[in-house]
């Protein structure tokens, strides 16, 4: 079976130009489905505070100090940018929309944050209560994307029969489409865990010095990279391809662990790090290799990591880069995960897959904005 046509977010161009066409009746489609979906899953009462609330806060994922030293005239580029043929996605954002979530008060959201939230607070290396607010503002950020993905999925049933991909005409090629943007992972009981150990955390903070977070990786560098990042990810393999999660062993007692990487552009330097809460052990050997490489190499690999698993990275829109280059982006950011028939392979088949389509060999393969070279010039 082939399930190449499914390998990459781009349509075909026969597809998009129909896409095209008829895109003001699709995007109608597409918002209906979203709005539907935003008003079931809304929540009643704050998820921090847990007082009724009938207007939640527009909480940003990444802090606006940081995005607004990437931004040009107050717009940013997201990762569809750089996706030829892509249906539904904002190529570029303002910076009010982006990366936003709506499940805390404006009260929480404007105290809770606070450390993490502000420029001065990045002389040195982040400390325990930032990297708890960070791990805070992520597992709260899972939980509403997971709420709102959990009653899209109701909405568009992934279709059963994969093998009759091939013949369907495009609507509902369109529609498995926008469902793959969707995450396959619905459970929310990981992110609750880990929103409760960083709450938790920063209650009895002010009153020990314990520590939570383990920094596996950091590095300040005297030059603004061209992109931010905030988000968790969870890792299959380390560079040297030994298994660090099983991300398809089903057993509800087998916790997947994540790690936060941060990149946060700020005004002339940029703070790159990457920590787990310290109970999560599986990533020792993933730090320890990272952190005898070079810095070039080093940087290159979290560029990679970022760019090939997560959608949730915002750039400057003056990126200047040639043509291959724009090419090789292109086919890593819209490569998706590998969709094969998970009852006619064993487990360790689909491990073996996975790890060849983003083996840590192909770093080098894309651009790393992460270097000097793509530095943001001043104006
Ligand atoms: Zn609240």
């Amino acid at each position: 079976m082939d399930y190449k046509r499914f390998e990459t977010l781009s349509l075909s161009d026969e597809e998009y130009n129909h896409y095209k066409a008829n895109e003001i009746d699709y995007k109608k489609k597409h918002s209906k489905l979203i709005n539907k979906a935003r008003e079931s899953s809304k929540p009643e009462k704050c998820y921090i505070c847990g007082k009724q609330c009938s207007s939640f806060c527009n909480s940003h994922s990444i802090p606006r100090f940081i995005l607004k030293n990437i931004s040009d005239n107050g717009m940013i580029h997201t990762p569809a940018w750089f996706i030829k043929n892509i249906p539904f996605v904002d190529k570029e954002v303002g910076i009010n929309k982006t990366g936003v979530f709506k499940i805390i008060c404006k009260e929480c959201d404007s105290k809770v944050f606070t450390d993490y939230e502000n420029e001065d607070n990045y002389k040195s290396i982040p400390t325990q209560i930032m990297l708890s607010q960070i791990a805070l503002k992520n597992s709260l950020k899972q939980i509403s994307k997971k709420q709102l993905e959990s009653q899209l999925h109701q909405e568009i049933p992934p279709p059963l029969n994969i093998s009759s991909i091939e013949e369907m005409p495009l609507e509902p090629i369109l529609q498995y489409m926008f469902a793959q943007f969707i995450t396959d992972i619905l459970d929310t009981s990981e992110a609750i865990d880990d929103y409760d150990y960083a709450q938790e955390f920063l209650k009895i903070l002010s009153k020990s010095n314990d520590y939570r977070y383990h920094i596996g990786y950091s590095i300040k560098l005297d030059y603004v990279v061209p992109y931010a990042f905030q988000s968790q990810i969870m890792l299959t393999h380390d560079l040297y391809g030994s298994i660090i999660n099983r991300n398809y062993d089903m057993s509800p007692e087998y916790r997947i662990q994540n790690i936060d990487i941060c990149v946060f552009p700020l005004k002339e330097t940029s703070q790159i790090f990457i920590f787990t809460r310290s109970d999560f052990t599986r990533y020792s050997k993933f730090y320890e290799q990272l952190n005898k490489l070079s810095q070039k190499d080093a940087l290159s690999i979290i560029n990679y990591i970022i760019l090939v698993f997560s959608e949730e990275v915002y750039f400057n829109p003056n990126i200047n880069l040639k043509l291959s280059e724009e090419k090789e982006l292109s086919d890593c950011i819209a490569k998706v995960a590998e969709i094969i028939d998970i009852r006619s392979v064993s487990p360790n088949e689909v491990e073996k897959n996975h790890m060849n389509r983003f083996s840590f060999s192909n770093h080098k393969n894309i651009p790393n904005l992460l270097s000097l070279e793509f530095q943001i010039k001043g104006e």
